[in-house]
């Protein structure tokens, strides 16, 4: 059957119900999005060698013929041992599987098999648990560079792998919107090329060549809906809010402490940006808990003040329930929350349909919610500031939607915790305005970090339960465990257990994770805010926006998982009042270069600093990597990209100086609107 790019996956061989189900979960329905989905990192199977000429430690690709195979049962209860020997004419190498009993089935002597993965001695040398392909068939499993998938379900990596490769040819319907000009003098591979190497590269050079090819699209695309943004924008007038000194004055002192220089200097930006008859377009950007959310408050009430409307944008809905609290206590008055599970008005539940036409009809003036909102029936025409929390994203399709209202456009205010240069941020958002709160409050100790090594955890955990005995609150955070487990569910359960049977059997503890439902998320959130739980267990689900000042220890199981921008915004939980936080960092295995990431933790506590380290420990070209932007707005592209953030700005400037309307350039055209069309308002 030919594959198009609008098939759907059940035409690929070896897609059928099951995998059908679980490729779904991935966000997955025609051939197309199969071919969207990139692989996080790959094994480098590449290097083939003769069967006696391996050296420990090597990966490599082994050909040659099954001459035994034999099963024991291991040592360890329950667990199979499969030896085998593969001999070619260079001569022969024991190949061992653990825990494979079904090969016994599968494999048989004489057979001639391809066969990747490392060479190990500690049982003498062989290849440990190898990839196998039939030999008639290499070229997917072994014997190249070959793409690892998040997986999910009963999805194995193979047969994920296989459909990817039948799906491979319909990359060729992709025809180029970048225009040739630019292709041909970057020296970039089509599309189509780019789109088939990133998934089965023949070499090295060719996976760069595609990703930069591929960064660059992203780039670039961004640019031109930047540009197009920039230029609705300049046709739209806002409302000016009048600027009330002394109703502001005594805003700030009612609150419960003193502003730090950097948020009052924000706020006066922001309020000299409403005053205007054009609409704002800030980004407030601060390390974590350097506090945004006051700042932003302080405009709202500006706003609120004036008798206009509000809306305030968070991107889960466990931070939309939060800064909707928050919010009530700094503004001291009603404010809606309106999620896909959660409707209230203060804290009273209501009805959405009630809720929504209490917005509408401006008795609720403020109002929290996800980003869920933009598609709910709110009407957005009469709202005269839009905060966005958190925006990782660089939001420029809602910065787009919320200009399609008739009449006048809202003043925007976006917030991040992105450690993004000055410099950067020009070029990366062109005309948006910056204010940066490079303060923390007073009396904020540093959070005191130490990596924990297998010998010291007892005490570490002893500590932790001090800690619980004074009144504190503690996280622990899980990663995921493998790809397949992408809700975290294993290693959140396993290590909740542990800790019961073990270090901390006495304490309330409770768990987090992607498999439960919203409501019930919000539920045990609310319940560790509230105190009646010590020690929340939980994925990255809390790595975002989370304020729960009285917790003041982080420990981080796995650490070496993370990238260091992850593990920043993870400590940044805690040493969110006066006393004294730790992180710990708990690593499962210790190499050099983990080793020196986790250390640079322990040395300082300022993002940005941690972001250049980030970007010095990485180097360049390390595309083996498991990717960690901090933007995730873009599948490849990432904050380290600078190089090809420049490039894609000047070749926008250029094509739009050229051609300011695009009309000769309708596939970019047509690219332009289908991403707007992501988001939009009613
Ligand atoms: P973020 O910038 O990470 O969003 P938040 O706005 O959540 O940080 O603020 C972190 C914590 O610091 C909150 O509990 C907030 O009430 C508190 N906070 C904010 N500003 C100050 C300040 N100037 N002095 C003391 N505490 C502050
Ligand atoms: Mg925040």
């Amino acid at each position: 059957m030919a594959i198009h790019l609008t098939s759907p996956l059940s035409d690929l061989p070896g897609i059928g119900q099951k995998a059908l189900v679980d490729l779904r979960a991935l966000g997955m329905r025609s051939v197309r999005d199969l071919l969207w989905y990139l692989p996080f990192r790959y094994d480098d199977f590449s290097r083939i060698c003769g069967a006696g000429q391996v050296k420990a430690g090597d990966t490599v690709t082994v050909m040659g013929t099954l001459q035994s195979l034999t099963s024991r049962p291991a040592k360890k209860r329950g667990l199979k041992i499969i030896e085998g020997m593969i001999a070619d004419e260079t001569g022969k190498l024991s190949v061992i599987w653990f825990n494979q009993s079904y090969l016994e089935k599968s494999l048989s002597v004489g057979m001639k098999l391809s066969l990747a993965g490392r060479v190990d001695n500690r049982m003498g040398l062989s290849l440990l648990n190898p990839v196998i392909e039939r030999s008639a068939h290499t070229g997917t499993h072994t014997g190249r560079i070959v793409p690892i998938y998040g997986l999910t379900g009963t999805l194995t990596m193979r047969r994920l792998r296989d459909g990817m490769k039948a799906a491979l040819p319909a990359a060729d319907e992709y025809s180029d919107w970048v225009p040739a000009k630019i292709i041909e003098s970057e020296g970039y591979p089509s599309l189509a090329q780019a789109l088939r190497d990133i998934h089965f590269p023949s070499s090295k050079q060719d996976l760069e060549s595609a990703i930069s090819r591929l960064k660059f699209d992203e780039l670039f695309l961004h640019q031109l809906l930047f540009a197009r943004v920039r230029s609705e924008r300049s046709q739209k007038s806002a409302l000016p809010i009048p600027f009330d000194e002394s109703f502001l004055k005594a805003f700030v002192q009612s609150l419960p402490f003193n502003l730090t220089i950097a948020q009052r200097k924000a706020i006066w930006e922001i309020v000299q940006d409403l005053e205007k008859d054009h609409p704002m377009n800030r980004l407030l950007e601060g390390d974590v808990g350097s506090g945004k959310t006051v700042v932003a408050a302080a405009a709202a009430a500006s706003v609120l003040h004036a008798g206009e409307r509000v809306v305030y944008l968070a991107p889960t809905e466990i931070l939309a329930s939060q800064q909707q609290a928050a919010l009530m206590r700094l503004l001291n008055e009603p404010v809606g929350l309106l999620t896909r599970t959660q409707h209230k008005v203060g804290m009273e539940p209501i009805a959405k349909e009630t809720l929504i036409s209490q917005i509408n009809m401006g008795q609720v003036k403020c109002v929290v919610g996800t980003h869920a909102l933009l598609q709910d029936q709110v009407n957005f025409s009469d709202v005269r500031l839009v905060i966005v929390d958190e925006q990782h994203r660089f939001g420029v399709e809602q910065r787009h939607a919320l200009l399609q209202t008739e009449g006048l456009a809202p003043h925007l205010l976006s917030m991040t915790a992105t450690p993004i240069p000055r410099s950067l941020a020009l070029t990366i958002y062109g005309d948006l305005d910056l204010s940066i709160l490079n303060q923390m409050p007073e009396g904020r100790k540093p959070v005191a970090t130490a990596v924990v090594l297998e010998s010291q955890r007892r005490g570490m955990w002893s500590h932790v339960h001090e800690q619980i005995k004074q009144g504190q609150q503690v996280f622990v955070v899980c990663p995921l465990i493998d790809p397949s487990d992408t809700l975290g569910v294993k290693s959140v359960t396993e290590v909740a257990k542990e800790l019961k049977n073990g270090p901390l059997k006495t304490v309330s503890s409770a768990t987090l994770h992607g498999r439960l439902k919203s409501d019930e998320k919000e539920k045990i959130i609310t319940a560790f805010r509230d105190g009646e739980i010590d020690l929340l267990v939980s994925t990255t689900v809390v790595e975002v926006g989370v304020d729960i000042p009285n917790a003041n220890v982080m420990v981080i199981i796995g650490a070496e998982r993370f990238g260091l921008a992850q593990l920043h915004q993870l400590r940044g939980r805690v040493g969110r009042s006066d006393i004294q936080s730790y992180c710990y960092l708990l690593p499962e295995q210790l190499s050099g270069t983990t080793e020196m990431r986790l250390r640079a933790m322990e040395q300082t506590t300022d993002g940005f600093k941690l972001a250049q380290k980030d970007l010095e420990l990485r180097g360049a070209g390390n595309v083996f990597g498991n990717a960690q932007s901090g933007f995730p707005d873009f599948q490849l592209a990432t904050i380290q990209d600078t190089d090809i953030m420049k490039k894609a700005r000047d070749k926008a400037d250029e094509l739009l100086g050229e051609d300011p309307s695009l009309k000769q350039h309708s596939l970019i055209l047509e690219k332009i609107d289908r991403s707007f069309e992501e988001v939009h308002l009613e």
